[in-house]
């Protein structure tokens, strides 16, 4: 039979960081289940993170593929293989400059992707935001460049009023707070808050890169978000109306992995066997493990791991701790408190690497989630339905905490005072003990999770046929094959 209009077919390229590739390729098999080819851009080592994945997804009959960019990681001034932010070596053992090469060495890729682009004529580039050179490349050849974030609406706004209003040139101290101008819900923070790139006054060449994104999206067709629009309906109505931008809702999308394989391997092969983990979750009372993980950039110093292992042997709540320092040869770790994993043992698992997250979460003995605010495992946060202990590190990660706090109220603050880049604002024990007590037991813990648990029927209700990402994303699907005519 066939249908008469060909099918949609649709590039999408992430920028090389896990918390922009695992939502991409999540991003990339939703659309092909509401039967658009997808075809995902990337680099060596980042597609060799997802190809099970896209095996199966094959397998189960989608239309979606992966096209490999060739990448010299020595042409760009990086180490052998450093084709990931989460492979970059820390900011403590190399020079800061060894970042700024990474963000350079995109512009290699362009090239190739033009001529991939030429070549097979998709009907749609959905590019991350930090390649600028995207909405020119796809104009090239007539096609509509959509700008993916991976962030949220809210914390897009509050980035936007703090780009056209500076509050924070305002104040008289660092820590003295302001309310973002013109932002709904009285949104309040301090200059030790903000990332370097809002706060400095010189131009850097991440400075540079953000203003020539910012007006490649002006020029794009519009914005992909990982988001809900119940969720922040208030923003994304402020985002449409007031700052008068094209937005799509369609997440949360991880929501598609269903089946416990896709949900166990996502971004890397998980260093726990996850059988054995979900063993360990179901031998656990509903709602009495506390999750904690920081993401895949993090990199607390020693001292900090140490605190928190206190902080959680004081909680008295059991735990996974993912924890991103692997075991050095020798088999010392110097942040591990002594005689702690003895003490802990049958009430705390300690994962050292990297742990099937989602897999986690939706586990129902686990009641609690400290996170490092990262949107991506916010909003994993949000749709298993578990109250979260705040802990920005960098990023926009305070912002998202504001959103997760203030706006949505099911979480708590563990009380990050400062961006730091990765290796964060030092938290003490006794902050990170009343916190996770706060969201696990006792009253407070109640309202949270009967509001956390509110938000996450929410969110299934808007990726299911009907809701308002699955109507959403129809909409731009259509959008896309009209377009073509
Ligand atoms: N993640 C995971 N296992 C880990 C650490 C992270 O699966 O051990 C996933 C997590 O589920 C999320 C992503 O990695 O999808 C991290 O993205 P996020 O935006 O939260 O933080 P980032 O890593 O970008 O700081």
């Amino acid at each position: 039979m066939g249908s008469e209009i060909p099918q949609v077919h649709i590039f999408f390229f992430p920028i090389m960081a896990q918390g922009h590739v695992i939502p991409t390729v999540d991003m990339a098999k939703l659309f092909a289940t509401r039967g658009v080819k997808t075809t995902i851009i990337t680099t060596p080592v980042n597609a060799s993170f997802f190809s099970k994945t896209v095996q199966r997804s094959k397998e189960s009959g989608l239309d979606i593929d992966v096209k490999i960019l060739k990448y010299s990681t020595e042409e760009a001034g990086l180490p052998e293989g450093c084709e990931n932010a989460d492979l970059l070596p820390t900011s403590r053992d190399e020079p800061k400059d060894i970042v700024s090469k990474f963000f350079k060495a995109k512009v290699i890729l362009q090239e190739p992707l033009e001529r991939l682009l030429q070549e097979c004529k998709p009907d749609c580039l959905v590019a991350h935001m930090f390649f600028p050179w995207a909405t020119d490349a796809a104009d090239k050849f007539g096609i509509p460049r959509l700008v993916f974030y991976g962030v949220n609406v809210f914390s897009t706004c509050v980035m936007e009023c703090m780009t056209l209003y500076e509050p924070h040139k305002q104040v008289e101290s660092e820590f003295e707070q302001f309310v973002v101008p013109n932002l709904p819900g009285d949104i309040k923070l301090s200059k030790k808050q903000l990332p370097d790139y809002v706060k400095e006054s010189v131009e850097t060449e991440f400075t540079k890169m953000l203003k020539a994104s910012k007006e490649s999206e002006l020029r794009s067709y519009g914005v992909i978000f990982n988001s809900f629009y119940e969720l922040e309906d208030m923003y994304a109505d402020y985002y449409k109306n007031v700052l008068g931008r094209k937005a799509w809702h369609i997440g949360p999308v991880s929501l598609c992995n269903r089946a416990i394989e896709d949900k166990a391997e996502r971004g890397k092969k998980s260093t726990v066997d996850e059988q054995e983990c979900s063993k360990w979750l179901d031998s656990k009372k509903p709602n009495s493990v506390v999750y904690v993980c920081f993401g895949s950039m993090t990199n607390f110093r020693s001292a900090q791991l140490k605190e928190i292992a206190m902080g959680l042997e004081t909680s008295g709540q059991e735990f996974i701790w993912v924890v991103r320092k692997e075991k050095s040869n020798g088999g010392e770790e110097d942040w591990l408190p002594e005689g702690f994993e003895k003490r802990m043992e049958g009430k705390g698992l300690i994962i050292r690497g990297w742990a099937p997250q989602i897999l986690i979460l939706d586990h129902e003995a686990v009641g609690g989630f400290v996170t490092h605010c990262g949107w991506n495992s916010s909003l994993e946060g949000i749709s298993a339905g578990v109250p979260m202990v705040t802990w920005p590190v960098s990023a926009e990660q305070f912002y998202n905490e504001k959103l997760v706090t203030q706006i949505l109220k099911i979480g708590v603050p563990v009380g990050v005072q400062e961006w730091v880049s990765t290796v964060g604002d030092f938290v003490k024990r006794e902050a990170i003990e009343k916190a996770v007590k706060k969201i696990m037991n006792g009253k407070t813990a109640e309202e949270l999770r009967s509001k956390a648990k509110a938000l996450a029927e929410m969110a299934k209700r808007a990726v299911a046929k009907g809701g308002s990402s699955y109507s959403e994303l129809s909409a731009l699907i259509e959008e896309l094959k009209l377009r073509r005519h």
